[in-house]
């Protein structure tokens, strides 16, 4: 059960550089809790150690509260009773599920339909065949895709009500943790710890610059092998969120054809093309629901995509037997951060 079993690593004093001109700088903090399936890392600074515990309490509380609320594998969450409910009424929404779901479906909307929260039935199909080793039958999928589709999710903002279609399932798996590391950042700076960075395994929330610093250095490893190590890797951050998606840790492989985790909502398929997208947000709602759209879209639609959302970027990178492809929006270079000098 997500947001239980905590894996609690506690609390890291990792640095602690004392003398400086203008008295002590600020220490640095670390700790790392499982939530949402995931590793949870966050790294503030502040003078004020036991600021830092409770910041890094709360934070990881707002984590594991929007665990419960949004979480598909557990039976009991918000989200899973609101499925239970399809078919029925419209059903009374906290403010988180209702600001996802609104979200989700504005990025369905954007995305046309590559982004879609009701892609539940068929991302379970291939969750079983990930299990099983043994692709999903044609007509499961093609069953699936029945139930698919935003439109079948009512969401009535004034009410704060969502209604579902019968036989429709939710998944926030491609938006929930971006949105999670932001909610945890901006717990901390509201507790006065605005030096801060949030990462939900690859979707990452950065606040304000560590001491002395442009930015938070966030390595992006695109896709394993090959390719690995060029100067791209380093972003520079602050006050942004970045999202990596890609085959790179989740897929089945089944007659040498190796499927996604993230499955196309017009084919009920797991993707197929070797890809990682790296996208940089103002937020880490966007950055994840984008990085998982635009890996639908692929870099030529996906570009386009990106490029149309205020202050987001992003890198693609498509491996193929002729070699890694890498697609760019244009202002992404200037996130890489300087390479040092010889
Ligand atoms: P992660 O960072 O965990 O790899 P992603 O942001 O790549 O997550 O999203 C993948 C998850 O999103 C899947 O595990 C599934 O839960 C869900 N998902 C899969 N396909 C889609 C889709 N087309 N639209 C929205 N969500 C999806
Ligand atoms: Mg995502």
């Amino acid at each position: 059960m997500m947001g239980i079993a905590l894996a609690l690593s506690g609390l890291a004093v990792t640095a602690g550089s004392g003398a400086g001109a203008g008295g002590p700088e600020p220490r640095r903090f670390e700790a790392v809790e499982t939530h949402m399936g995931s590793p949870f890392r966050i790294i503030l600074y502040t003078h004020d150690e036991a600021a830092a515990s409770r910041g890094l309490r709360a934070a990881f509380a707002r984590v594991a509260a929007l665990d419960r609320a949004l979480s598909d594998y557990d039976p009991e969450s918000e989200l899973m009773r609101l499925c239970d409910a399809a078919g029925g009424p419209p059903v009374k929404a906290s403010g988180d599920l209702f600001e996802v779901l609104a979200r989700s479906r504005a990025m369905a909307d954007r995305s046309g339909g590559a982004f879609d929260p009701t892609v539940a039935p068929a991302v379970r199909l291939w969750r079983r065949a990930r299990r099983e080793r043994k692709l999903p039958d044609p007509d499961a999928i093609r069953k699936a895709l029945d139930r698919v589709g935003a439109s079948k999710m009512t969401l009535d903002p004034a009410a704060r009500t969502v209604r579902l279609e019968p036989g429709v399932k939710l998944d926030l798996g491609g938006i929930a943790k971006g949105y999670a590391s932001q909610e945890a950042l901006g717990t901390l700076r509201a507790m006065g710890l605005p030096v801060a960075l949030v990462a939900g395994a690859g979707d990452i929330a950065a606040g304000d610059p560590p001491p002395g610093r442009a930015g938070w250095s966030v390595d992006v490893a695109p896709l394993d092998g090959p390719g690995a190590g060029r100067p791209e890797r380093t972003l520079r951050l602050r006050n942004l969120a970045v999202s990596t998606s890609g085959d790179a840790e989740r897929f089945v492989e089944i007659g040498g054809v190796r499927y996604s985790h993230i499955v196309d909502p017009t084919t009920g398929l797991g993707l197929t093309t070797r890809m990682s997208v790296t996208v940089v947000a103002r937020d880490g709602a966007t950055a994840d629901a984008l990085d998982t759209a635009a890996c639908v879209l692929g870099p030529e639609r996906g570009l386009a995509l990106v490029a149309s959302t205020p202050g987001a970027e992003a890198l693609f990178v498509r491996r193929s037997p002729a070699g890694d492809e890498r697609f760019e929006t244009p202002g992404f270079r200037s996130l890489v951060e300087p390479a040092p000098a010889p």
